[in-house]
């Protein structure tokens, strides 16, 4: 019957084999016992979340391999592709073998003989190739970054020889692995062996050999085995494993959520945030192990694609680095480095294997801040926001100036509402921000929605410090604001900033703070859709809309105010967001959730940058070359970053402008 004898001329041999097959995977064992200490340094979490929640993890993030395939990478993507699943097939292979092998000592036949021996061979055999070209490609890529970065370039993938020496011994798993199917078909031919595809024909080019040199074959392949094994923890590839592990772990926290610190901690520990990598969590801790080095968050992150010093790759490699040396994450990582963030969240979402780089950042922060090592405008912000409650510190009464001659409906004047109307710090006083505030106060009316604003008694959500680092400070203000809605029963929130948006959806439950959150642009949308305001129809071309970080990639939406320029779009429903929409609007390079920031997140509004080096400037150009003389959007930091930015790319008459005012110029005669 169809089958292959597996210790063919190798007699005793065989014991040796398993002494050092069980010696290399007890070095493997070792080093993951050791690692998982490391981890266990980390505060505890509940883990797993829930099988459900981790099945679909893995199904998604880890076999359909989600991030991969709605990478923009050209060719990173198929390359990568092909090795895991190639990777995975090999893996499989030699699971069904060695179960079938030793199935006899349960007293189970052996089943890898007859029609099942064929189609096994033939299958993995094909499949086998694909791990072999992928190596092949990322040997050849990575060599041309490298000449890439030799000459000048900056570098996203930086390679150094162990990368090589990794891949090179992947090459050679692979490729003995062929070689021996080869030499067990020249040394032992049989009639069947056409349905072993690559080691047949191999078989044919090598022609008939010795018995001995079978022998050599046999062992250099194993020897690289075992060389695999006992180094798989300190190669690259580990990540397979630790991206199963880092998907069960991981929670459903939504992307735009900060996770607080609670004063017994503090008085626990007597320190605030991290200061050493043992101060994460062991979910963080863990997934740090599963970082394959791929560079794409260095790639997208705004910060470092101007020239900044931040370099989201090197963050998570130089933390991880902390965890085994013990250094303080401020001495591992530069802390111009840790303040250069923007929080966008490019990099989270980016991630293959879903580390959050803005935990391990703002966690850092939070202990900087703490030491206090932060200071100029910045900390200017803060003392604002503790002393004013205004994150530009303007005082309470300038929040109702905007209203003069508005007839606006207060809370405190006991009017009933379905909405509240937040207006935010820069909603309230920002000349270009007050624009759009005035508009969607006016189309609310003219909608008959019933809505009211809070006017003296807004404070700021505490958003600027809670990403700059100043926890304590953002919980007093969330605590603050927590106490006014409940004091006028609010139910229902719609603001004109993402930022608000962001807090009050995803991080005042933490504070009993559970509320119907709407960007003015979901509701304008729901009132246009209900035949309640028109939405606006620019001519093709005309109109090109910035997504916010905060809108479109934070909190996934990107229809809403595509809709309100007459553009029906699935970019929220999508996996990825494809290079262009093909509609009425002039799409940027960026759109959707692969927005590009405008550089305001993360405090950075606050912080003082050369003109060189801001991220508002990169995405002015972007938008500026779409060609289109409006730039509508939906963010007041955002129109704040971008109207000086437009002005300094370009001398054309660009028209910057909240798609409330749009839709309020289209409503003008109803
Ligand atoms: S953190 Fe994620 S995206 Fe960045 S290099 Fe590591 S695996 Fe790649
Ligand atoms: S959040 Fe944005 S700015 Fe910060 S590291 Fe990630 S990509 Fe860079």
């Amino acid at each position: 019957m169809q089958t292959r004898e597996e210790f063919l001329h190798i007699g005793n041999g065989k014991y040796l084999f398993y002494v050092l097959m069980f010696l290399s995977l007890g070095i493997m064992v070792l080093q993951i016992v050791q690692r998982a200490r490391a981890w266990k340094q980390g505060k505890p979490v509940t883990w797993p979340q829930s099988f459900k929640i981790w099945v679909s993890n893995v199904w998604q993030y880890v076999l359909l391999q989600r991030k991969v395939r709605t990478s923009r990478r050209k060719s990173g993507a198929p390359m990568h592709l092909l090795i895991f699943y190639g990777f995975l097939s090999l893996f499989l292979a030699t699971s069904l073998l060695a179960m079938a092998t030793y199935a006899p000592l349960l007293g189970l036949p052996n089943w890898h003989k007859g029609g099942y021996y064929l189609a096994y061979e033939a299958i993995f055999d094909i499949l086998g190739l694909f791990f072999v070209f992928g190596v092949l490609w990322a040997l050849l890529r990575r060599w041309q970054m490298d000449k890439a970065t030799k000459g000048g370039a900056r570098a996203i993938l930086t390679t150094e020889w162990k990368d090589y020496a990794t891949l090179g011994l992947l090459l050679l798993v692979g490729f003995t692995g062929y070689w021996l199917e080869a030499a067990r078909i020249s040394v032992n031919p049989q009639s069947w062996d056409k349905a072993s595809v690559v080691g047949y024909a191999f078989a044919q080019l090598q022609g008939p050999i010795s018995v001995g040199l079978y022998q050599f074959v046999w062992w250099f392949h194993m020897v690289w085995i075992f060389v695999f094994f006992a180094v798989l923890p300190r190669m690259r590839i580990r990540h397979i494993a630790m991206a199963i592990l880092t998907t069960a772990g991981k929670t459903d926290q939504p992307m735009g959520e900060l996770k607080p610190i609670s004063m017994e901690e503090v008085e626990q520990t007597e320190q605030i945030g991290v200061k050493l990598a043992k101060d994460y969590s062991r979910w963080h801790l863990m997934s740090l192990d599963a970082c394959m080095e791929c560079g794409r968050c260095t790639e997208v992150c705004p910060a470092y694609n101007v020239g900044k010093i931040l370099n989201p790759k090197q963050v998570v490699q130089s933390i991880r680095g902390a965890m085994v040396d013990g250094r303080e994450i401020a001495e591992a990582v530069n802390p111009e480095a840790l303040w250069a963030c923007t929080t966008c969240n490019a990099c989270v979402e980016a991630c293959p294997v879903l580390i959050r780089h803005v935990d391990l950042i703002v966690d850092s922060r939070r202990n900087l801040v703490a030491e206090g090592q932060l200071s100029g405008t910045a900390a200017t912000m803060l003392r604002q926001v503790a002393s004013t409650s205004h994150a530009w510190g303007q005082p309470a009464s300038n929040r109702e100036d905007w209203m003069k001659g508005l007839d606006i409906p207060l809370c405190r004047d006991g009017v009933e509402f379905d909405y509240l109307f937040w207006v935010g710090c820069a909603g309230a006083t920002d000349p270009g921000a007050v624009k759009t505030t005035k508009a969607v106060a006016d189309l609310l009316k003219k909608a008959g929605v019933k809505f009211a604003c809070l006017g003296q008694e807004e404070a700021c959500t505490g958003d600027p410090a809670r990403r700059v680092g100043e926890e304590f400070l953002y919980q007093e203000k969330a605590m603050g604001n927590v106490a006014t809605f409940e004091r006028y029963k609010v139910k229902k929130i719609v603001t004109a900033c993402p930022h608000c948006m962001n807090t009050f959806k995803n991080e005042y439950s933490q504070f009993e703070g559970q509320y119907e959150v709407y960007h003015h642009t979901q509701l304008l949308q729901k009132l246009v859709s209900k035949g309640q305001l028109l939405s606006a129809k620019p001519p093709r071309g005309e109109v090109a809309y910035h997504d916010p970080c905060y809108l479109g990639r934070v909190n996934n939406e990107s229809d809403a105010p595509r809709a309100l320029l007459g553009e029906q779009t699935n970019l929220n429903g999508m996996l990825y967001v494809p290079d262009s929409t093909d509609g009425n609007l002039a799409e940027p390079k960026h759109f959707g959730r692969k927005t590009l920031c405008c550089g305001a997140g993360g405090g950075r509004m606050w912080m003082d940058e050369s003109p060189e080096q801001r991220p508002a400037s990169r995405r002015a150009q972007e938008l500026v070359q779409t060609g289109a003389k409006t730039i509508a959007l939906g963010c007041p930091f955002c129109r704040i970053m971008l109207d000086a930015s437009i002005k300094q790319v370009t001398d054309e008459e660009i028209r910057l402008v909240d798609l409330a005012e749009m839709l309020q110029e289209a409503n003008r005669e109803k």
